[in-house]
C-alpha cells in the first residue's frame, strides 16, 4: 500500500520468528479501523455528555415529587421512576469516565500517591454499603505510581461488586508486597461465577445473569472501566473463582511504579 501522499496513518507491525535464522515481518495498515474506533469513542462521549443535563433536571423534578403527600398509585409510580432515573444517571457517568480512559493519553506514568491511605478511605466511604463486612489487610505504606483518580475507581469498583454480588459473608480486601510487585486482591464468599463466563466479565455491559443483576443495579460498565483503568498501570485483572465456594479478584502492579515502606 502507498503511504506517501498521506499525512496520518497507522500501521501495526508484527514480527515472528521463521524458522531458525528468518523472521517474519507483516506489517498492516490499520488506519480506517482507528479513525473508526476513534468516531465510536467520540459519538460516545459526546452522548453521554448532551444526556446529562437532561437527566439532571428530570432526576431533579422526581426527587422533588418524592417528598410530597400524593395517592399511593402515583407515589409508587414515582418511586420506581425514580429508581430507573438513579440507574440511568450512573450509566451515563459510567459511560462518560469510560469515554475518558479509552481516550487518555497515557505517555506519562502519572504521580506518587499512597495506596494504603486510599485503600483505607475507600473502605470507610464504602461502610454505608458493606456495615463492616470488608476486612483490609495493608500493613505498610506503599506509594504507586499512577493516576489516583483511576486506582479509587478500580478498588471501589471490585470492593462494590463483591458486596452486591459476594453473598452476605466477609470481602478479603489485601495489599501485600511480594516478588513481582504489589498485589491487591479482593475475595469474597459468595456463590461464584460459572467458568465459561469469566473471561467475558470485563467487556461492557456483559452480565453473568441478566434479569437479576438488572435488579441489583449497576451500569454493566464496572469492570470494563477497572480493566482500562488496570492497563494505564501496566497490569491486567486476574479472575478466580470457584461455584458455592467464592470469587476473587486481583493485580499486580510492577514494581517500578512502587515504593513499598517498612511494615508500620
Ligand atoms: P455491574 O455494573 O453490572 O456490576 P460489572 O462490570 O461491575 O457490572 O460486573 C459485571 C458482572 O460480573 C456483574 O453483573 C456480575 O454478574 C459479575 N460479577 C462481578 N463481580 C462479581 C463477584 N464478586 N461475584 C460474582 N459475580 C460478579
Amino acid at each position: 500500500f502507498d503511504v506517501r501522499h498521506r499525512k496520518h496513518f497507522s500501521l501495526q507491525i508484527q514480527i515472528t520468528q521463521f524458522g531458525e535464522e528468518q523472521k517474519v515481518m507483516l506489517v498492516k495498515d490499520i488506519t480506517e479501523r482507528k479513525r473508526v474506533e476513534t468516531m465510536r469513542q467520540n459519538f460516545i462521549a459526546d452522548v453521554s455528555h448532551e444526556l446529562r443535563t437532561p437527566l439532571t433536571v428530570i432526576n431533579g423534578y422526581l426527587e422533588m415529587l418524592a417528598d410530597m403527600d400524593l395517592p399511593p398509585a402515583l407515589t409508587k409510580a414515582i418511586t420506581q421512576m425514580n429508581g430507573q432515573g438513579q440507574r440511568m444517571k450512573t450509566l451515563v457517568n459510567d459511560l462518560i469516565q469510560l469515554s475518558k480512559l479509552e481516550s487518555a493519553n497515557t505517555d506519562h506514568p502519572g504521580d506518587w500517591f499512597d495506596l494504603q491511605q486510599m485503600a483505607h478511605s475507600v473502605v470507610d466511604q464504602l461502610q454505608p454499603l458493606s456495615n463492616g463486612r470488608i476486612q483490609l489487610r495493608c500493613n505498610r505504606r506503599i506509594e504507586i505510581r499512577g493516576l489516583a483518580e483511576e486506582m479509587t475507581s478500580v478498588l471501589s469498583n471490585l470492593l462494590t461488586n463483591a458486596l452486591k454480588y459476594g453473598g452476605d459473608g466477609p470481602v478479603e480486601f489485601t495489599v501485600r508486597a511480594g516478588m513481582d510487585g504489589v498485589k491487591v486482591s479482593v475475595s469474597d464468599q459468595g456463590p461464584g461465577i460459572p467458568a465459561q463466563h469469566i473471561s467475558r466479565l470485563t467487556e461492557r455491559f456483559y452480565r453473568v445473569d441478566d434479569s437479576r443483576e438488572s435488579k441489583v443495579g449497576g451500569s454493566g460498565l464496572g469492570l470494563a472501566i477497572v480493566k482500562h483503568a488496570l492497563e494505564h498501570h501496566d497490569t491486567v485483572l486476574d479472575i478466580e473463582s470457584t461455584l458455592g465456594k467464592g470469587s476473587s479478584f486481583s493485580f499486580t502492579i510492577p514494581y517500578d511504579r512502587c515504593r513499598v515502606h517498612e511494615p508500620d
